[in-house]
């Protein structure tokens, strides 16, 4: 009567062994296209940028950099308090440059490179 149908299972193939990743033994160093820059001052200074090509005479902003840590490091070691006093000066301060026209990042002065 009731045809009594063997579970039927399907027959799945042994998954086929996956060859290991190719290992790319020689990457090829993606050579940064990075726009020569001439070399960044302190004060703002004209120069062609290289997004709205005009040429600009570069805002220049304050920030605190790597320079400016290091010193507020020194003097909490010498002094044994917190001092802040490098934040006050300006020399320590790395300097960015951006086009006043487009706002754009065209560099920066680092007191530590
Ligand atoms: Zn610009």
């Amino acid at each position: 009567m009731g045809e009594s149908l063997p579970p039927s299972y399907a027959s799945v193939p042994p998954p086929a062994l996956q060859p290991p990743p190719v290992q790319y033994a020689q990457q090829v160093p993606m050579q940064p296209m990075l726009v020569q820059m001439p070399p960044m001052g302190r004060h703002p200074q004209s120069m062609l940028c290289p997004n709205c090509h005009q040429q600009v005479v570069t805002n220049t902003k304050n920030e605190n950099g790597l320079a400016m840590w290091l010193a507020v490091g020194g003097c909490c070691v010498v002094t044994g308090v917190c001092c802040w006093v490098p934040f006050l000066i300006k020399d320590l301060k790395d300097v960015s440059h951006t086009c006043p026209s487009c706002q754009y990042y065209l560099g920066s002065y680092k007191m530590i490179k």
